[in-house]
């Protein structure tokens, strides 16, 4: 098989899949274009979990390092209740033997996409353009050609490959024309975060705490460094306008009720934001030269950490697949594969724990929530039961089943 291209692959999007894509195709020497709408990185708040698949993925190129330095590593985390306290914690040592990171790493999504960038600017042939906007594709039988809009005008670009990696809303999915099928939840989900410390109140680093009216997942940011920042990310009612979501109120509210004390008004907040959660798969993830890698690709709600983890473990089988087509030693069937690994994962995986792990948060029932709260005392008594429940919490499960898939 010869080499079909000279021309870079092109990526639309540098948030951290996009980038990812690009280190990974950049360093098996494959030519990338990343085109970015926004002047710069962007000051992301969404994810701040990495899980120990994960961070052995982003061990070349020094990016695992990086994060290991300015990261958390979280240990232990919590299933908790706010009626009922602490139910069982999760020792992540019982992974010992299958990872050389058995804990989760926290560190805020927007302190990873600088490490990325950094990292590929080793690399003459990639190319980050800020500022520039997909507008359109077109396919021809060897190349794609790409409308982009930037300050001064609009350009069209060359391609030999296009990856869509511009997040759930994905223009390229769009220009794709490939169906997003899914839901969106009614309510929407905040995040506040607080210097106030949850850790003399019994908290772990991670802790999800059900409530059928209100659960709370928190997890400790490393934001500038020690003792780091607290944040809670939890589920909002259509009562409440985004504005009312977004003062200070709402907040000091969520951790009065969190914490059990009365109303007080004293906690510092240091950020508040909101969001729109969906539960959606594309229905293909290449159609011809156009590939879709993380939220362009699946979205889910965040409980699990399953999101950017998935969208990282994209970028790493793609990167891989896609040089080898690049470099004329594979057909360009073997894209194919990585539809069928990550897009399998995506609907029997991701798709299907984050929804239970929502449902469990949130259960009404008292005889079902207690019925759960003796289940997961019963695997935390058992080494096995333990660690076939962190091996399939900790994605070691999906990277199992993806690659099983031929
Ligand atoms: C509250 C919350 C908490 C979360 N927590 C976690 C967690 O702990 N762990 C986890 O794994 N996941 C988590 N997630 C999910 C995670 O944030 C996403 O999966 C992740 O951001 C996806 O990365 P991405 O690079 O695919 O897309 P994005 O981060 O959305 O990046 C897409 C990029 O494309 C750019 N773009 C868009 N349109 C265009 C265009 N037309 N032209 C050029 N560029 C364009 C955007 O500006 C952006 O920079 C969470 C999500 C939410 C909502």
């Amino acid at each position: 098989m010869s080499q079909t291209s000279t021309l870079p692959v092109l990526i639309v999007g540098a948030g951290p899949v996009g980038l990812l894509c690009a280190l990974e195709l950049a360093r098996r020497g494959v030519p990338v274009l990343v085109i970015e709408a926004e002047p710069g990185t962007t000051l992301d708040l969404r994810a701040g979990t990495f899980h120990p698949p994960t961070i052995e993925m982003l061990q070349p190129d020094g990016v695992a390092d990086a994060m290991l330095e300015v990261g958390i590593q979280v240990e232990r985390w919590q299933s908790r209740d706010r009626e009922h306290g602490l139910i069982v914690e999760w020792d992540l040592s019982a992974l010992q033997n299958d990872t050389p990171y058995p804990f989760r790493l926290h560190l805020e999504q927007h302190r990873l996409t600088p490490i990325l960038l950094e990292k590929l600017a080793a690399y003459p042939h990639a190319e980050v353009r800020f500022s520039h906007e997909f507008i359109g594709l077109t396919q021809h039988p060897d190349e794609v050609t790409v409308q982009a809009r930037h300050p001064q005008g609009d350009t069209m670009l060359r391609a030999s490959w296009v990856i869509g990696a511009d997040g759930g809303k994905s223009p390229v999915r769009k220009a794709a024309q490939i169906e997003f099928d899914g839901y969106t939840w009614p309510e929407r989900y905040s995040v506040v975060s607080t210097t106030f410390d949850f850790e003399p109140l019994g908290y772990a680093d991670n802790a999800y705490v059900s409530d059928p009216e209100q659960w709370i997942a928190f997890f400790r940011m490393p934001d500038k460094g020690p003792p780091g920042l607290w944040r809670m990310t939890l589920p909002v009612g259509q009562e409440l306008s985004d504005d009312e979501v977004l003062a200070a109120p709402f907040a000091q509210r969520a951790i009065n009720r969190a914490i059990g004390a009365p109303d007080t008004d004293h906690y510092p907040i240091v950020h508040q934001s909101v969001y729109r959660v969906h539960q959606r798969v594309a229905n293909q993830f290449r159609v011809g030269r156009v590939l879709l890698a993380g939220d362009s690709a699946h979205v889910n709600n965040p409980l699990g950490g399953f999101g950017l983890n998935s969208g990282i473990h994209d970028a790493v089988n793609l990167g891989d697949k896609l040089a080898r087509v690049f470099q004329g030693d594979a057909n360009a069937d073997l894209l194919d594969l990585y539809e069928r690994q990550r897009r399998t994962v995506a609907m029997e995986y991701v798709q299907n724990i984050s929804i239970k792990n929502k449902e469990n948060l949130e259960e009404k029932d008292l005889t079902k929530r207690l019925a759960r709260f003796d289940e997961l005392r019963t695997v935390a008594q058992d080494p096995e039961k333990t660690r076939a429940y962190l091996l399939m919490s900790s994605m070691i499960n999906s990277i199992k089943r993806a690659n099983a898939i031929t």
